[in-house]
């Protein structure tokens, strides 16, 4: 069997062999086998014990296509030519250089961009799918970029109590960040099954590594930190679905919150918020959605749908602003997110990147995002009138645009 690094250096020749220069070759492959993760050397008994792992892999619980198939893949890149723009801002995205209190409050949470969020939960702190990397990618020179740098330095980051990881996917799960964190902090990575043989291939200490399967908890500090259900994929290279994904439950004596990963809408959502609801909030993702991988990353109507069927108080929402990964405008899913809100009374905070939201006294939504859109990124003129704090914060947002559904074509974002 050829090893994996035999392999990169067949691909950067064969890149090479078409035309592309070999510097560039050279560079673009430098440290991707330690980006990539852990070498397959088969899984361990407590991932082939899984009840989620069958025949090799990862499966959802809930059947159905997750990936259109690799056929007719011009089409995607047709669409990906003409359309990858669209998930650009124009204008600078305002950040905020975060301020983190001496002590942790009993509820509140610091979004860092992307899915990287701080939680306070009654007087802990709980860092999710940390990622201060330049690109969400195997190389430093090819992959989605950062539409706005870090809203802070890492090292601005006080003392966490337990670093959360969803699943394995580059913009969740970033080298990087994890060999800092490896060194300024002491709190052990919580992430499920598998991903444990990436971290300990990186340099983290068994011992700083808890692997859950869904459904399974450990408690750290005082919270109990759950693994749940979600309905996705996972793999950082040509593997595929050998490690787990999951969304995250948070219990302190006092508060709940969810942090949804990156997930399609399932209906195990109504399990979850009934077994371990309600939740004073959730952090769900809104981005990165399309007719394509609908299975797998939900929009924003259905975020606001998940929320309520976890019992959900605040939602805050993640999974956009800081990589473009999609084909949708880059402000849409905080415009139909809010239209969505409104029309449902669900209750959100929309910070800006580094801000950070006082879960029990949330701030007023204030539009900072439709100025920093593309052109073909504003809201259409008002046709009904609103109500509530969504309607206030965002005068004439209305109803999504719907795209036609792409033609047929195969997505290797890994997000
Ligand atoms: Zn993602
Ligand atoms: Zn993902």
């Amino acid at each position: 069997m050829t090893s994996r690094p035999a392999r990169l250096i067949r691909r950067a020749a064969a890149a090479a062999a078409v035309g592309v220069p070999v510097g560039l070759v050279v560079r673009a492959t430098w440290g991707l086998p330690a980006a990539i993760g852990a070498s397959r050397r088969g899984p361990l008994p407590e991932v082939t014990g899984s009840p989620q792992f069958a025949d090799g892999t990862f499966r959802n619980r809930l059947p159905g296509p997750v990936i259109p198939a690799v056929s007719a893949r011009s089409g995607l890149l047709r669409q990906t030519h003409r359309e990858r723009d669209r998930g650009r801002p124009v204008g600078a995205v305002p950040l905020v250089r975060p301020e983190f209190p001496g002590e942790a409050a009993e509820l509140a949470a610091t979004w860092l961009g992307h899915s990287t969020v701080l939680l306070e939960v009654d007087g802990r702190r709980v860092l999710v799918d940390p990622v201060w990397g330049d690109r969400v990618s195997p190389s430093p020179l090819f992959g989605p970029r950062r539409l706005h740098a870090p809203p802070g330095p890492i090292d601005d980051l006080p003392e966490v109590d337990a670093v959360l990881v969803s699943h394995d996917h580059y913009d969740h799960l970033d080298l990087p960040t994890v060999q800092e964190l490896l060194h300024r902090t002491r709190a052990p990575f919580v992430v499920p099954l598998g991903i444990g043989q990436h971290l300990r291939a990186w340099g983290v200490p068994a011992d700083r590594v808890v692997e859950l399967d869904w459904d399974q908890s450990v408690v750290v500090a005082g919270l109990t930190l759950t693994c749940t259900e979600a309905r996705h994929f996972s793999g950082r290279w040509f593997g595929r679905d050998d490690t787990l994904w999951c969304s995250w439950a948070v219990h302190g004596p006092r508060h709940r919150v969810f942090f949804g990963g990156d997930t399609g809408y399932t209906p195990a959502f109504a399990g979850i918020g009934a077994r371990l609801g309600p939740f004073d909030l959730t952090l769900l993702p809104i981005g990165a959605y399309d007719p394509a991988w609908r299975e797998v990353h939900m929009d924003p109507e259905e975020a606001v749908r998940a929320h309520g069927d976890l019992g959900g108080g605040v939602l805050v929402p993640v999974h956009w602003a800081t990589f473009n990964l999609a084909f949708h405008p880059w402000a849409e899913p905080v415009r139909r997110l809010l239209t969505e809100a409104a029309r449902t009374g669900t209750r959100v905070a929309v910070p800006r990147p580094g801000e950070r939201v006082d879960v029990l006294d949330p701030p007023e939504v204030q539009d900072w995002w439709t100025d920093v859109g593309s052109a073909d990124d504003r809201p259409a003129p008002p046709r009904a009138s609103l109500s509530g704090r969504a309607a206030r914060a965002v005068p004439g947002a209305r109803g999504a645009r719907r795209r036609a559904a792409p033609r047929p074509g195969r997505s290797d974002r890994r997000s």
